[in-house]
């Protein structure tokens, strides 16, 4: 495995592996979510090229930027263990030097959901995804479901600016207990890793009246509420019933798949979830047709 700091040693390394690459885009403290994203791409490509960069235009000025977990060398040995191909680690000083002024901005989809509550996050994930896109030109990249709103805008990004790229969306790797896997899990206290379980209970509760042939999306978000209300530590940010594509929230009942979303901070960290209903939808081959495509 080839780990690599510099342009010129990526577009070498790059050159030499081929057409059928596969990417995977990472901010780094890898968890068994981060892996399943690997094993995905290992399995469609014959190369396998791992970013690796937390990148500061997509943090707040509130916002743990300096605190972001950075686990480099376990990171590495777990690459290689699942046979990456190679490992790019730019510093920022590369990605945005001295005059840097250049950024991609997804207008609509980055302005809902998260986007009310975190300005400018979209901009930095769009401006660095496709700036690693053009260094590392992926034939299929590979995102995580856990963050929806993301592959939506990447999605939708890939479109407008014609990126030959074939975007793969994997399913949300959770903890025993439900907890979608995060870094920023790391904040909770013992107490409040127990609550946290509270955002996959309330997907469950309106995936289950979803599956009683309930179709009204506000009657799906009152049940997501009437779960998150019985958990006293969870501070509720947005509860979402939206159109898979648009990311605008539904008003009338439907029987087109629905993106269910919700974010809760729970102690120090924000914590998001999410769930495609149908629920048989959430697998690499139903979200890939369904989220944020046309
Ligand atoms: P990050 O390092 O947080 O920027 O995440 C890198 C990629 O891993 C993104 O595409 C995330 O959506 C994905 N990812 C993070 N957590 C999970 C998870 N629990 N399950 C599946 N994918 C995940």
């Amino acid at each position: 495995m080839k780990v690599i700091q510099t342009i010129s040693d990526l577009r070498t390394a790059r050159a030499a592996l081929g057409d059928d690459v596969g990417v995977v885009t990472t901010m780094g403290a890898l968890h068994a979510g981060h892996m399943a994203l690997v094993k995905q791409a290992r399995f469609d490509n014959e190369r396998v090229l791992v970013t690796i960069f937390v990148n500061p235009t997509q943090f707040g000025p509130d916002e743990d930027l300096g605190s972001y977990p950075r686990t480099l060398e376990r990171d590495l040995q777990l690459l290689e263990t699942a046979g990456v191909d190679v490992v790019f680690t730019p510093t920022p000083e590369l990605m945005y030097p001295d005059g840097y002024q250049t950024y991609v901005d997804v207008e609509n989809v980055s302005q809902r959901l998260e986007g009310i509550h975190r300005d400018g996050h979209f901009r930095g994930v769009a401006t660095v995804v496709s700036k690693l896109f053009n260094m590392t030109q992926p034939a299929r990249a590979y995102f995580g479901q856990k963050d929806a709103q993301q592959v939506v805008v990447i999605r939708r990004m890939v479109r407008d600016l014609n990126f030959p790229v074939d975007v793969i969306v994997v399913p949300t790797i959770r903890e025993d207990d439900g907890l979608a896997m995060s870094s920023r899990n790391a904040y909770l206290s013992p107490q409040e890793r127990e609550a946290a379980t509270v955002l996959y209970r309330s997907l469950q509760a309106a995936a289950t009246l979803y599956d009683n042939s309930e179709r009204h999306p506000e009657k799906l978000r009152q049940a997501m509420w009437a779960a998150l209300n019985s958990e006293p530590l969870a501070t509720v940010d947005y509860v979402s019933a939206a159109d898979v594509l648009t990311l605008d929230e539904l008003q009338s009942p439907t029987d087109a798949p629905i993106l269910l979303s919700l974010t809760v901070q729970i102690g120090k960290p924000r914590l998001l979830d999410n769930l495609l209903l149908p629920a048989h939808l959430n697998t690499v081959t139903g979200l890939t047709a369904t989220l944020g495509a046309e």
